[in-house]
């Protein structure tokens, strides 16, 4: 009742718009769901609080608002700052959802990932300036640390809200210039088991680059969307049982190899890859042990990359990228993991 009170009084007080009250600017995305503009206010086109993100949604779109609504109350650092939702049918015979987010910066993770700075070029975004210490494993080992540790923060607020994201890749990950650090975006096709809402998994929705291989997000003993009280009792127990969240986690290990190994960025490479780890029964372990003595400079490089400090980096890899979402570890207890120890991070500034 008192969440219900305080989300209603928050509504409130939180301003409302319309479609004329935005400015349509340059197009930032589309995909089968929607179309993504960078939008200003028309009563304020110059001011910061004017520069924003316009989401225009189709029957998506109610389950998206819902969500960032949600995520706005629970854990609002996890993902970019939402700003308002609204059914639009002015024009359209078929509804429109808008939404609309912060602007919160111009880069990707994925753009970031396609430069050959990379992760210099993240290095400086998130420092702000370049330091004085040589270029080199280490220093390299320390920013993608970084980089993992702040997506492993926003993943364990999304999964201690009782949200699973499902589209964990590096085109949605955005570099926040405000707070310096990378947000998640797009919960288009995130689930919220707590409370049923977009609970039986769209598989077609799900980007097969980035998929763990369990094809349903829940078992398939229960099959379809229970009514929403009854989902409340019982997804505590079925989030235990199902361990959901571990889809994330696998697709995350995915975007850490990418940034270990600059030969998996590309997506051919990495469809690639995802076959070749598939027919040695996604073993890390087993992969390695076939490629590693054959392998070119580059390959060794991330390797030699991985197994700094004892391999710890390694250790952590294969206890994300594993067949069985149970053997893989919670986005908690990763950020547990030793290969977090304080020393060994980019600078103590970046921590939270
Ligand atoms: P889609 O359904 O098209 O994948 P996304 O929500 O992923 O929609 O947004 C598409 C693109 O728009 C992102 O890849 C990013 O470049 C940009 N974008 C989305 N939200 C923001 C935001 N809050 N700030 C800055 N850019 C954003
Ligand atoms: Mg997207």
């Amino acid at each position: 009742f008192d969440m219900f009170v305080l989300a209603f009084v928050e509504r409130l007080f939180r301003p409302t718009f319309r479609k004329d009250d935005f400015v349509l600017g340059k197009k930032l995305g589309e995909g089968s769901f929607g179309v993504v503009y960078r939008v200003t206010l028309a009563k304020k086109p110059s001011s910061k609080e004017g520069d924003l993100v316009l989401k225009k949604a189709t029957e998506y779109g109610a389950v998206e608002i819902w969500m960032n609504e949600r995520v706005r109350r629970a854990c609002a650092n996890s993902c970019a700052d939402f700003v308002y939702g609204f059914l639009e049918r002015s024009t359209k015979k078929t509804p429109e959802y808008w939404l609309i987010w912060r602007f919160e910066g111009d880069a990707t993770l994925a753009d970031l990932l396609q430069s050959r700075d990379f992760p210099y070029n993240v290095e400086t975004l998130i420092l702000g300036e370049v330091q004085d210490l040589p270029k080199g494993l280490e220093r390299e080992n320390k920013i993608i640390q970084t980089i993992i540790r702040q997506l492993l923060f926003a993943l364990d607020g999304l999964h201690s809200t009782g949200i699973v994201h499902r589209d964990i890749k590096p085109q949605n990950i955005i570099f926040s210039e405000g707070s310096r650090t990378f947000k998640i975006i797009d919960l288009g096709a995130a689930t919220d088991l707590r409370v049923g809402i977009n609970y039986i998994p769209k598989e077609f929705l799900l980007d097969p680059r980035y998929a763990a291989p369990e094809q349903y997000i829940m078992s398939t003993q229960t099959p379809s969307a229970p009514s929403a009280p009854v989902a409340t009792a019982l997804s505590p127990v079925l989030w235990q049982l199902n361990l959901p969240d571990r889809f994330d986690i696998y697709s995350t290990g995915l975007i850490f190899l990418q940034m270990a190994f600059p030969g998996l960025r590309s997506d051919n490479s990495l469809i690639q890859f995802n076959r070749q780890l598939k027919r040695c029964d996604y073993d890390l372990v087993a992969r390695r042990k076939t490629a590693e003595p054959r392998c070119g400079a580059e390959l060794r490089r991330g390797f030699e990359l991985l197994d700094l400090v004892g391999g710890i980096g390694w250790e952590l890899l294969t206890s994300m990228v594993r067949y069985k979402a149970r053997q893989r570890l919670s986005a908690k207890a990763a950020l547990a993991h030793p290969y977090f120890d304080k020393e060994s991070l980019l600078a103590l500034s970046i921590m939270q």
